[in-house]
């Protein structure tokens, strides 16, 4: 190590050990090992778009909360303020996550599988989940958390030299990090990266069109299929999120949907029925349809984990309902996790965790009898 790298790390581990001590949230893994940001630190780089002057306020249109707000004052999400009569997102170049992970991680099955995607996030959420993973950093702001400085041209730079195969805006909330995952998202198409987004889907319609222009793949939450339990569980409404999967896949955007069955919150058989039925009459039978454990965590740490027959029930009222890509995850060692052909019943892709163990797809279609397999493959 050159005396440069010596102090350089030296920095690095002295900004850390700083902030640790201050009471910062740390998002624990990382795989960058670059400059730490000062908290709080050249927060206003970016305007907020899709911001809009009105005689209370100045209303921020990214998202169906529609946050109107007057000066010093922050969003729902905790991103955005407003400083010197103008609209900023805090959440640009100062992600609290980065991480390289398995693209099924996302989850995403049929988007190039065993591939990697270079991960990141910022602070910040605009829906307030009671079951939320990520809440050290979902439910807080960019100028609490410890941050990198990774401004846009180095994630795209940093995921080709760690060959990614696309940079996934994830673990929070991107529609709350609008800006830093447009502009990212952009340079990396212009390198020949796949964009991946991973959401909440509340979002209104025209910034999400706007995203979509430079997305590849996303995998959306539909967290219920009951406005009341959308309401009291994350704080959000159910229709902008169903109008978000019809943007997505009518602007060719590769779809999959995760479904998180939460006991006593989501696990009704009738509405996980009614939800699916409408999946179906509106044109998602060939997207991939994830079922996902729940395990106590954040304000709902009270109750047990999904019980696996209420995920296999799940699943064979979505084939009742035509729906071809049937998944169960969080759930180790079940076979829910294999790809399999809805024509032949071959097992086309076998997965073992986020590791891909068998690949039977040839030119998007099953070796064995060749149906097509809907995807995107390579
Ligand atoms: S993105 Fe954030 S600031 Fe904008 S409307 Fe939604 S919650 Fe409010």
């Amino acid at each position: 190590m050159t005396r440069k790298d010596f102090d350089k790390s030296k920095r690095i581990f002295l900004k850390k050990c700083l902030a640790l001590s201050s009471g910062m949230v740390c998002f624990p893994r990382s795989v960058f090992s670059g400059e730490i940001l000062t908290p709080g630190q050249d927060i206003y780089k970016r305007e907020a778009m899709f911001q809009e002057e009105t005689p209370r306020g100045i209303m921020c249109r990214i998202c169906p909360n529609e946050c109107v707000l007057k000066e010093g004052e922050v969003s729902q999400c905790n991103n955005r303020k407003v400083h010197n009569s103008k609209l900023y997102t805090m959440a640009f170049g100062n992600p609290c996550s980065v991480n390289i992970d398995p693209v099924e991680k996302k989850p995403l099955y049929h988007f190039f599988p065993g591939s990697r995607a270079y991960s990141i996030a910022t602070a910040g959420c605009n829906l307030v989940c009671l079951n939320c993973q990520n809440w050290t950093i979902s439910q807080t702001s960019p100028d609490k958390t410890m941050n990198y400085d990774l401004m846009p041209e180095k994630v795209v730079t940093e995921a080709s030299k760690n060959k990614c195969r696309s940079i996934a805006y994830t673990y929070s909330e991107p529609v709350t990090f609008y800006e830093y995952a447009f502009e990212t998202a952009t340079l990396a198409r212009k390198a020949g990266i796949k964009n991946i987004i991973k959401s909440n889907g509340y979002i209104n319609p025209e910034p999400l069109k706007k995203l979509c222009s430079v997305a590849d793949a996303a995998n959306i939450d539909l967290k219920s299929f009951n406005d009341s339990t959308y309401l009291k569980l994350t704080g959000g409404k159910l229709q902008p999120v169903l109008d978000s999967l019809k943007i997505y896949k009518d602007m060719g955007v590769w779809l999959e949907i995760t479904n998180l069955i939460v006991p006593t919150w989501s696990d009704n058989i009738d509405e996980i029925g009614k939800m699916c039925k409408w999946l179906s009459d509106n044109g998602f039978r060939d997207t991939p349809l994830h079922f996902s454990r729940f395990y106590p965590v954040y304000k709902l740490e009270q109750l047990p984990p999904t019980p696996v027959d209420i995920l296999k029930n799940a699943a064979k009222v979505a084939a009742g309902e035509g729906i071809k890509y049937i998944y169960i995850g969080n759930v180790p060692g079940n076979e829910a996790a294999d790809t399999i052909c809805p024509s032949c019943g071959t097992t086309v892709i076998a997965r073992q965790g986020f590791r891909v163990t068998l690949n039977n797809i040839s030119n998007g279609k099953c070796n064995k009898c060749g149906f097509e397999i809907k995807g995107v493959w390579n």
